[in-house]
Formats: C-alpha cells, sequence, structure tokens
C-alpha cells in the first residue's frame, strides 16, 4: 500500500528526520511511537505531501530552508513529488495533530468541509456512517466545534478525515491530553472502523499502551531515527520497549 524509504528531512541544518524507512500494507494498522520531537509530525507532514507546501511558504518567506528527500511508494507509483491536494485524492488523508477542526463551524459543516472532494452520494453514506460510529456527535450535529470536549473534537476530526474517503488514513497523535475511557473508546473505533470501510491506518503516538493492542505492526521512532521494528506480538514481549513506551 505505502512504503516510504530513506526518508530525510532538514529544518536548516537541524536533521528532524534520518533516514526512515516504513511500510503499511493494504488493510493494516501501524503504530508509529516516538517520544517528543521524535519526528513523527515530521514523518507524517511528508507522508501527506503538507511537507512540500510548508516547504514552498517557507522559500517564499525567506524563512527556514527544509530538505526532503527519500522515496514514498504508494499503491505502486512514486508519490514523494506529488503535492499534497493530489495525494489526498489519491486516498492519503491526514488527520492532525491536536485535531485542528474549525471552531467557529458547526459539527456538521465541519464534516460537509471534510466531504468536499467527494460526490453527494459518497458525502451522505459517510456522514450515517461517522453518526453510527460516533454517536455521540450525531447529538451535537449543531453545536459549533469550539464547544466540544477533547474527545469529542477528536471524533470530529477522524470523522472530518474519513469525509475525505481516505485509502491510507493517517492519524497524528488522536490520543493527546484524553482521558483512558476515552482513548480506549477511540481506539476501539479506529479497529472498527479499519475492519468495516477497508482502509489503511498508520497512527503516530507517544506512548505506545493504548494503540499497540490494535497494531498489525510498529515502528519506533527516536531522535528522527526508525530505532526498532516488529508486529504487535514481538513489540509486546519486548522487555526494552515495555520499559520505555509502557511504563511497566
Ligand atoms: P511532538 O510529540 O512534540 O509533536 P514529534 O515527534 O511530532 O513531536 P516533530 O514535530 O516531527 O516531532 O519534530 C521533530 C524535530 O524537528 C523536533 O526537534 C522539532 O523541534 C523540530 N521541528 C519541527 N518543526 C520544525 C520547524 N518548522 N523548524 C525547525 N525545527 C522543527
Amino acid at each position: 500500500m505505502l512504503e516510504a524509504a530513506d526518508l530525510m528531512v532538514f529544518y536548516e541544518n537541524m536533521l528532524a528526520l534520518n533516514n526512515v524507512s516504513i511500510r503499511c500494507g493494504k488493510n493494516q494498522i501501524v503504530g508509529v511511537f516516538g517520544a517528543n520531537s521524535a519526528g513523527k509530525s515530521t514523518l507524517m507532514y511528508a507522508l501527506s505531501g503538507i511537507m512540500l507546501d510548508i516547504r514552498k511558504k517557507e522559500a517564499m518567506a525567506g524563512g527556514e530552508r527544509i530538505t526532503l528527500t527519500g522515496s514514498i511508494r504508494y499503491l505502486g507509483r512514486e508519490i514523494s513529488t506529488i503535492k499534497p491536494s493530489r495525494r489526498a485524492k489519491m486516498g492519503i488523508v491526514l488527520c492532525p495533530e491536536r485535531r485542528r477542526i474549525f471552531k467557529e463551524s458547526t459539527v456538521l459543516e465541519n464534516l460537509k468541509i471534510g466531504g468536499y472532494l467527494a460526490s453527494a452520494a459518497q458525502a451522505a453514506e459517510t456522514l450515517a456512517y461517522v453518526f453510527k460510529m460516533f454517536p455521540a456527535l450525531s447529538k451535537l450535529k449543531n453545536r459549533l466545534g469550539g464547544f466540544l470536549s477533547g474527545g469529542e473534537q477528536q471524533m470530529l476530526a477522524i470523522g472530518r478525515a474519513l469525509m475525505a474517503q481516505p485509502k491510507l488514513l493517517l492519524l497524528d497523535e488522536p490520543l493527546l491530553g484524553l482521558s483512558p475511557l476515552m482513548q480506549a473508546t477511540l481506539m476501539r473505533a479506529t479497529r472498527e472502523i479499519r475492519n468495516e470501510r477497508k482502509i489503511s491506518i498508520i497512527i503516530t503516538e507517544q506512548y505506545a499502551r493504548p494503540v499497540l493492542p490494535i497494531v498489525d505492526h510498529a515502528f519506533i521512532l527516536e531522535n528522527g531515527s526508525a530505532v526498532m521494528e516488529g508486529s504487535r506480538e514481538e513489540l509486546m514481549d519486548n522487555p526494552d520497549i515495555r520499559a520505555a513506551y509502557f511504563g511497566v
């Protein structure tokens, strides 16, 4: 489905991703775990292509010089130079860190905005699916995004991403700041979404514990490098991983 090889990202002279290679198979859930500043968001920006826009904006503003190299193959095609809007049309949809929902728009408006690329029939079907998956949201259709709880905002962010008809959904730290109960609810929903919609999902998180039960495979990022990878079972059985990412 997706295979990224030797990704390097420099912000000026600061190496943020160092030769990172990751894969996500069709219908898989893949975890990317790493501490603050490990490079998780940088990786998501590289995969979604948003890094190309950031680089262009910085260059136009005479800001920092961003260097991005490496290969990204998606559905058999090299996409590393394809712009993010085209990647979204090809099915790579990013649900960004800190949710970034539209706070001045209602829940329903946020979802409709997410579906702007979809046909009317797809949008209607997906909207019904999102409300079935997240019944809490269906009761809040007319509430402004800014008045939702953190968990509700995350449901909305995932719902909005689904409206864009992803084949590969990128979830950047979806659990940040949420209660353990809400984290479990969201991870259950994520697994159901994968099963029911037949999409592939890459999830980054600082802590592996709430995410590992639903992943097929995961990578560990440290200081911009992918230092380890394995199946869910391999990582769960690894004492170093347990100590570093489970706190046990
Ligand atoms: P967090 O959990 O804090 O979101 P992260 O794993 O997502 O961390 P990134 O945001 O990808 O990490 O950052 C990787 C490194 O690159 C960090 O050291 C960060 O300070 C640096 N960095 C990120 N964005 C920029 C930027 N625009 N300019 C310079 N350095 C940056």
